[in-house]
């Protein structure tokens, strides 16, 4: 079956933020690019013998826009040599609001994006210098600005909570100001200070779980009363059904290729991952297999797609996997619905609101 699915990972960024634990090089040369483009051309023009016409497309990072508008314009061209697209379909780009401009978007526009993906992160100049996030907040405004005046409405804004010593209020405040841009889509990640960043170097705690419990409530409570936005994955709210369908495939266990460095693919049976490092990739380092044997992949998809509000239906999850969710692990889930955190059905099943917050747990029992 040819693949319809496709991530392009772009690694370049103006400057590294203190909780990223992506791939990704701060203040690359031109030259670099030059090679890293030129590598993908060909990375592409192979993966594209596996793929028929295209669904969805994610090219994230890193930070896609940071490549310049003729950089972008060869990228596009790369792509539109080598891939068709299927009715319908989806192709997200994220972008910072530092690099997103009215030239560039114009770029992924005429090559087929549909959707974008800015990261805000925070309105607060004090929360941004806490986690080491670069820019200024006018630059949000002045993205979305570009956004719409080249006619895009279907974007997402990315933001973090949890931050040191970020309060309720705070919080508060960058979801109204969020509200105020009308996206289709919000997603909201608690901080995780990850191993190696200057973030976990310099000490830094997550937050407790009882603030990250009312910031995670109080997240749904305005962005569905004042936005229409409903949460429909752990850490992800859409309007009028504008899921990302790119994500939402992933985590019910979809096949998807991948290309750059770092970047995955999914073949159905095992994951596999290109060199999360530039020279290797372009000296065309071979992918490192995980292989899933079919019970622990079976598993591994069902938690994640138990992250999604709507979870499974026991057909649905027959028909992806081939197995039945109760013969997998129908103790466990029993086990987890004594516990409040799931309901079970004849016909499927999914995380209570309780579950959904201890949705990393579940998957820990699962696993
Ligand atoms: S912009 Fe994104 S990918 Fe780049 S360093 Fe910051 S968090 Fe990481």
């Amino acid at each position: 079956m040819p693949y319809s699915s496709l991530y392009i990972h772009t690694p370049f960024c103006a400057a590294k933020c203190d909780y990223c634990a992506f791939y990704s090089v701060a203040n690359a040369s031109r030259q670099m690019r030059t090679r890293y483009l030129d590598t993908l051309a060909s990375e592409l023009e192979r993966v594209s013998r596996n793929c028929g016409a295209l669904d969805t497309i994610f090219i994230g990072g890193g930070t896609p826009t940071h490549f310049t508008v003729s950089e972008l314009s060869r990228l596009m061209d790369v792509f539109g040599r080598f891939f068709q697209f299927g009715a319908n379909h989806e192709f997200t780009v994220e972008g910072n609001p530092g690099s997103i401009t009215r030239e560039k978007v114009r770029v992924f526009l005429d090559g087929g994006v549909n959707r974008f993906s800015i990261g805000v992160q925070s309105f607060s100049a004090e929360t941004r210098r806490r986690i080491g996030r670069d820019g200024e907040v006018s630059w949000v405004y002045r993205a979305v600005d570009a956004l719409r005046d080249q006619g895009v409405d279907n974007f997402n804004c990315d933001l973090i909570y949890g931050a040191p010593l970020q309060t309720t209020a705070e919080w508060e405040l960058d979801l109204r100001e969020i509200v105020r841009l009308e996206p289709l889509h919000v997603s909201t990640y608690s901080l995780i200070v990850e191993p190696d960043t200057p973030l976990a170097l310099r000490g830094v705690n997550e937050a407790d779980d009882d603030l990250l419990v009312e910031m995670w409530q109080l997240a749904e409570d305005i962005l569905l009363d004042q936005c229409g936005l409903e949460r429909y994955e752990v850490s992800n709210f859409a309007r009028n059904g504008h899921h990302c369908r790119h994500n939402v495939d992933i985590w019910k266990g979809g096949r998807f290729c991948g290309a750059g460095p770092a970047a995955c693919y999914f073949d159905g049976t095992s994951r596999w991952t290109n060199p999360s490092d530039l020279d290797e990739w372009i000296a065309q380092a071979p992918p490192v297999e995980d292989y899933l044997p079919p019970d622990k992949r079976a598993v591994e998809i069902l938690a994640t797609g138990l992250r999604t509000v709507a979870g499974w239906q026991t057909a649905e999850f027959q028909q992806c996997t081939g197995m039945d969710i109760y013969s997998l692990c129908g103790d466990t889930l029993n086990t987890l619905a004594d516990a409040g955190l799931m309901s079970v059905a004849t016909d499927g099943i999914r995380l209570t609101t309780r579950g959904l917050l201890l949705a990393d747990y579940v998957e820990r029992e699962l696993l």
